[in-house]
């Protein structure tokens, strides 16, 4: 057992209860997810034990090597997929995933949108926004966001839950949140899911209702490839 791991997720959860303090938000509206990439079954059963019930993946197919024992043993826990998804992934991510954080494009939508018309139930959708204008980075660009919504509405018959972002990893990111959080507010979605380990209290005074938190948790781990690419 590594206990490390328990007091860990005890520490993340008072942080988020300050901050919320702080800004006079209600601890229970904010979803602590644990970013669980390179993570394995083991260290999962230590979290879910100390608590932890929602998680988040960046690979489908990870997901499916790690997950479905999990699934079965703990079936209260939730799974997000917090990663990019290529499209002849969809299939098997509406059948992973309770909640996917990365609609990032109008073919992605039509193909959630199929897997419906074929009578699949879909997660709940996050729409992600490149938030910095990152060139190289994933989601729909801040400009755009209005216009892919109403088309995820309207066109794709899709309900849309919230937006994620990643803020550019040099910066302040306090700037970014508060962005995401108007832009959530003015179409009337429910969620924000932003902050990470270095930045989810901020997040969390900013309008956060999901952090995703990894190292904080699960300690540093080495990528091999990165997340956000
Ligand atoms: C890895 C990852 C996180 C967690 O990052 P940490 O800095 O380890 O907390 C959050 N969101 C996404 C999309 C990630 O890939």
């Amino acid at each position: 057992m590594n206990a490390a791991i328990r007091s860990n997720i005890d520490r993340v959860r008072e942080h988020i209860r300050q901050a919320a303090t702080q800004s006079g938000r209600d601890f229970e509206d904010i979803t602590l997810i644990g970013a669980s990439k390179t993570v394995d079954q083991a260290t999962l059963r230590e979290a879910i034990a100390a608590g932890m019930q929602v998680f988040g993946e960046n690979r489908v197919q990870e997901a499916d090597t790690k997950w479905p024992e999990l699934r079965d043993d703990y079936p209260d826990v939730e799974l997000h997929l917090i990663g990019p998804l290529q499209t002849n992934k969809v299939g098997s991510a509406v059948k992973t995933f309770d909640v996917i954080q990365s609609l990032d494009r109008p073919k992605l939508a039509a193909a959630l949108r199929r897997c419906r018309d074929r009578g699949e139930t879909l997660p709940r959708l996050l729409v992600q926004v490149n938030i910095g204008r990152e060139p190289q980075k994933a989601g729909i660009m801040p400009d755009d966001l209005d216009e892919f919504v109403t088309a995820c509405r309207e066109h794709y018959e899709l309900d849309i839950d919230g937006l994620m972002c990643i803020p550019p990893s040099q910066e302040a990111p306090e700037a970014y949140f508060t962005a995401l959080e108007k832009m959530r507010r003015k179409l009337d979605l429910k969620h924000c899911s932003m902050g990470m380990s270095g930045d989810y209290a901020a997040a969390v005074r900013s309008g956060a209702t999901m952090v995703r938190v990894g190292s904080a948790i699960f300690g540093e781990r080495e990528y091999a490839h990165r997340s956000d690419g």
